[in-house]
């Protein structure tokens, strides 16, 4: 049997979600999910001046949104600094690492002479190798005895092989002067700890993969699969910046992006399954692999991501999409649904949905059900209810009487009514606009006029004809 899937997302809390956060978070909860095992969240709040509980509520609230669910307790990593210490420490007694007494001061002259005789300036510690009688009583750093000769290879599942001369790694610090553990002995110790299987994380973590991997193979713990993809690119093909528009997921959710569709459209960014652009969350469970993660960065696109969000509003399920809309509405602080407001919303759903990218467009569509009389017409709707139209309206009100209410007969109704005034049904359908949902752009008038009933489309036309 093999091994449990386990992935892990391991952001740190220094500010909002990020596009690219969002992403890789997405990746490793694909990953997991589609093979039953674990995805695992990680708070790397190691750098505490930077480290702020907002953040990590903004994360927790915008993996929350995305519907990025996670096995287990949320873990602090610098609840764990205990361990990652004793891990050094452990390494320090194997003999793995070494105590160093060298100064800063001691550093940059070693770095200045360097440069100045064309060598490399990577520290070299007079201490590695140094017998203990010879220690100093004074603080000290833990490093790590990096490889001196030799390559370290890191198999990415991504970018395939790649290697780094050792000579190029320095002996990194494990412990500082104050015996706190930096950041990548942290890393390693909870990846390990966690039983993380697979690293899918953005690229730019690619060299700290080098210097993790002394770490891993120091204390001959195996390697998880590493997957460093690459970063997402703004449509001019730089690197995604605050300049090409939104950055932080909750700003699309704000913007009323349905999480579906966001999801569909991450998934896509740097991952392809063959030409499949529009899919379902179990379709990209059942698909998702690290084969199909490209090499070069993928560039953001909003119309992609507006055409995938209109197909998934088109598909959802009402209720479902309704329960959306709400939590969308409360996020965006606008006032809650009123019980009439929801039944008629869910009645107007099947056709609303229809094109709709955004829940603001959803809501526009459906402004003539979640209003109520008096209908105040907009500017433009307002022009369609002149003194000419206003008449037409009073006349036509007593064929709506009795007909029966459905589509067809509606149909017929209002098709003779207009061939009696002379004209088209289409003169018609501004005044119909207006007078039932004060609009001069809604929806179809007869899906209007079955979710309004007979009752209040007649109320509504004798307000507008008034
Ligand atoms: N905390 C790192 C970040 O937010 C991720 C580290 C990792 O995935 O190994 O970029």
């Amino acid at each position: 049997m093999s091994t449990p899937v386990v992935t892990r997302f391991a952001p740190s809390p220094t500010g909002f979600l990020h596009i690219g956060g969002a992403r890789t978070a997405l990746f490793n909860w694909l990953y997991a999910r589609g093979r039953g095992g674990k995805f695992l969240l990680r708070i790397e709040d190691t750098d505490r001046a930077r480290s702020t509980p907002e953040a990590t509520q903004a994360i927790l609230d915008g993996l929350a949104w995305l519907g990025l669910d996670h096995d287990g307790e949320v873990i602090s990593q610098f609840d764990r600094a205990d361990r990652h210490a004793d891990v050094a420490l452990a390494l320090l007694a194997e003999g793995k690492a070494y105590k160093c007494f060298s100064t800063q001061d001691e550093i940059a002259t070693f770095r200045e002479t360097a440069r100045a005789e064309g060598r490399s300036t990577l520290f070299r510690s007079p201490w590695r190798d140094a017998d203990p009688a010879t220690f100093p009583d004074m603080p000290y750093v833990v490093r790590i005895k990096a490889p001196e000769d030799g390559t370290t290879v890191i198999r990415d599942a991504v970018q395939g092989d790649v290697t780094i001369r050792n000579d190029q790694l320095d002996d990194m610090v494990l412990l500082r002067g104050d015996g706190t553990p930096v950041y990548m002995i942290a890393v390693v110790v909870d990846d390990h700890d966690m039983g993380v299987t697979h690293v899918i994380r953005g690229d730019d973590h690619l060299n700290n993969a080098a210097r993790q991997m002394m770490i891993y193979d120091a204390m001959g713990w195996d390697v998880p699969t590493w997957a460093h993809i690459p970063l997402i690119h703004g449509p001019d093909g730089k690197k995604l910046s605050k300049r090409h528009g939104a950055l932080g997921a909750q700003e699309y959710q704000a913007m009323g992006y349905p999480a579906a569709g966001m999801r569909n459209y991450l998934a896509r960014l740097g991952w392809s399954h063959g030409d499949d652009e529009f899919f379902s969350d179990a379709q990209a469970r059942d698909w998702f692999d690290l084969d199909g993660i490209g090499k070069s960065p993928a560039r953001f696109d909003v119309k992609k991501l507006e055409n995938l969000c209109g197909q998934h509003m088109a598909l959802a399920d009402d209720a479902a999409l309704q329960q959306e809309i709400r939590e969308y509405m409360g996020a965006a602080g606008l006032p809650k649904l009123t019980e009439s407001q929801s039944r008629g919303l869910l009645d107007a759903l099947p056709f609303v949905k229809e094109r709709s990218k955004t829940f603001p467009e959803l809501l526009e569509k459906a402004h003539f059900i979640l209003t109520s009389r008096p209908i105040e017409p907009d500017e433009k709707a307002a022009k369609s209810l002149d003194l000419v139209s206003r008449g037409i309206l009073k006349e036509l009100t007593p064929h709506l009487q009795s007909v029966t209410w459905d589509r067809d007969s509606l149909e017929v109704v209002l098709n003779d009514f207009a061939a009696a005034q002379d004209t088209k049904f289409g003169k018609l359908a501004g005044p119909l606009r207006a007078a039932l949902a004060g609009r001069a752009v809604t929806p179809s008038v007869f899906d209007m006029m079955l979710v309004l009933g007979r009752d209040e489309t007649l109320a509504r036309l004798e307000d507008a004809a008034a």
